[in-house]
């Protein structure tokens, strides 16, 4: 079977094909600035030459009806008739407390998806917009959701609730529900795989750093604490994103900045993080740069982001008493060699030993701690959508 893997955003489509007989990818692509004038679709056909498409597309149902369309292509295509594809797989970024698991989409499915509009206002609307284009386009295969928030929903209540008055958790349900699960889940699978030690058996740490970050603690094959909460915005320091803060912050700056709530929201969101405090940008690459070159400011922000990162190693350590494996992936994770060093100096008390040469390396899947290290330290490149494909084709056949 093959299976359509789609990801949609508010204004962009990524979708790959997989082919589940050896779980190999025949495309992958992405559709741009979707409702935006100027869209673009790229499609690459593995081991063929990409296909740059420039057409404007209104809204998602017209974006994915040109990716059907590309992937019969005669002569960029990878399919021979969209009959081939046997199941199509959703990434969903919240599933509230509702699932635990990836599952077939029904009436009953979209509804709670949209009973999360409320508490992922960004992503979940756009999530189910591509799944109802999809169905409308492909209305006789099995569609399947994938939540972020799904593996994290094995966390206990003391871990995911909040010091807060209970009603709100009643009436709102205001706890910690963590996000890019999906990423979590395949690389502490794998990590187990190179420890050798079946899943129930291992504790695990994942960093998940990207431009959005996330820490995981895993125990027992079930997530025990993990740093995202009941929004993204809960955490590590993150390319745009604050983390966690004293949240007296909020009313203070609200009233010295005369911000409503939608713009404190997006203060937080979009102008705080390494792109706030370092003046710099939000991606890494330029921040380090910059500290590089003498900029006080890059340089500061590295130190928080560093401290926030060893920070919750700590506390993951603590609540997982000791843990086999730290496992360091995503665009920062898999590629940032001196982030790495500097996360992992001085943690020896924590059994926590990096060989600084192994780990001059980017993208693959790899142990860098030295020989005597008590705690492994993984390099382990992110799948997300096979994930996605597996769960697809599971609940499919
Ligand atoms: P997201 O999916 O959250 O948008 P990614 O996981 O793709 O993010 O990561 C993107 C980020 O990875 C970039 O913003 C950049 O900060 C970082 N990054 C990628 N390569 C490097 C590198 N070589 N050194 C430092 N940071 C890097």
């Amino acid at each position: 079977m093959k299976v359509l893997v789609v990801n949609c955003g508010s204004s962009s489509i990524k979708y790959q094909v997989v082919d589940m007989t050896d779980e190999s990818v025949l495309a992958v692509g992405l559709v741009d600035r979707v409702g935006i004038p100027g869209t673009t679709l790229k499609h690459e056909p593995i081991g063929k030459d990409e296909v740059l498409i420039k057409k404007d597309m209104p809204d998602h149902t017209a974006g994915m009806k040109l990716v059907l369309e590309v992937l019969i292509n005669e002569e960029y295509g990878v399919l021979k008739s969209m009959d081939e594809i046997g199941a199509a797989g959703h990434r969903v970024v919240h599933g509230g407390e509702g699932f635990a698991e990836s599952v077939i989409i029904t009436d009953e499915v979209k509804k709670v998806i949209k009973d999360c509009f409320d508490i992922a206002p960004l992503h979940n609307p756009p999530n189910l917009m591509g799944i109802e284009a999809c169905q409308e386009l492909m209305s006789n295969i099995p569609h399947v959701a994938v939540f972020d928030t799904a593996f994290h929903q094995t966390m206990g209540p003391a871990n995911y609730m909040y010091a807060l008055p209970y009603e709100v958790y009643e009436k709102y349900r205001v706890r910690r529900y963590g996000f890019h699960g999906t990423s979590h889940f395949y690389v502490s699978h794998r990590a187990a795989e190179m420890l050798g030690k079946p899943f129930e058996e291992c504790k695990i740490i994942t960093l998940h750093l990207g431009n959005g970050a996330s820490m995981a603690a895993v125990k027992g094959g079930k997530v025990v604490d993990t740093s995202m909460g009941f929004t993204p915005l809960e955490g590590l320091v993150m390319g745009t994103r604050s983390g966690d803060i004293d949240p007296a912050i909020v009313f203070f700056l609200m009233e010295k900045l005369g911000m409503d709530a939608s713009e404190a929201n997006s203060y937080f969101n979009k102008k705080s993080g390494m792109l706030g405090l370092s003046g710099v940008s939000n991606d890494l690459r330029d921040v380090l740069e910059a500290a590089a070159s003498g900029n006080e400011r890059a340089q500061i922000a590295l130190d928080v982001y560093y401290n926030k990162l060893k920070g919750y190693i700590g506390n993951y350590m603590a609540k997982l008493n000791g843990c086999d494996c730290l496992v360091f992936t995503a665009g920062v994770g898999e590629n940032a060699i001196d982030i790495r060093e500097n996360v992992c100096a001085d943690l020896d008390y924590l059994g926590i030993k990096m060989d600084v040469a192994k780990n001059k390396v980017r993208g693959k899947e790899v142990d860098v701690a030295t020989e005597d290290s008590k705690v492994r330290i993984f390099i382990i490149p992110t799948n997300e959508e096979l994930v996605i494909a597996r769960d697809t084709y599971n609940l499919a056949k």
